[in-house]
């Protein structure tokens, strides 16, 4: 099968994609994180970054809140929490 393509690939970091969301937004607890990097390989907008236990975040200019990196994480370190609970939490 022949999927048709429209956009050019990794364009996304040009392009501020988090400019919607899908209405969540993944947090990320830190508190039981393994460093196992599934989340970054599997998010589509390539917008996780860290580099040891517990220092994993994502981007929000460009994540898309698809929930990938939460279902993901197996030690379940990632929730998906809506806009608002993030704004009246964490901000
Ligand atoms: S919710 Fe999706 S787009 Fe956002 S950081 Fe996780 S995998 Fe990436
Ligand atoms: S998937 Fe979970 S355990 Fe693995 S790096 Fe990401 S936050 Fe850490």
């Amino acid at each position: 099968m022949i999927i048709p393509v429209t956009s050019k690939p990794r364009t996304s970091k040009a392009n501020k994609t988090g400019t919607w969301r899908s209405g969540k937004k993944p947090h990320f607890i830190q508190k039981e994180c393994i460093a196992c990097r599934l989340c970054v390989m599997v998010c589509p907008e390539g917008c996780i970054s860290g580099d040891k236990r517990c220092t994993y975040i994502a981007d929000f200019k460009y994540c898309k809140g698809c929930g990938n990196c939460a279902a993901v994480c197996p030690v379940a370190d990632i929730e998906m929490v809506k806009e608002e609970w993030w704004r009246e939490t964490i901000s």
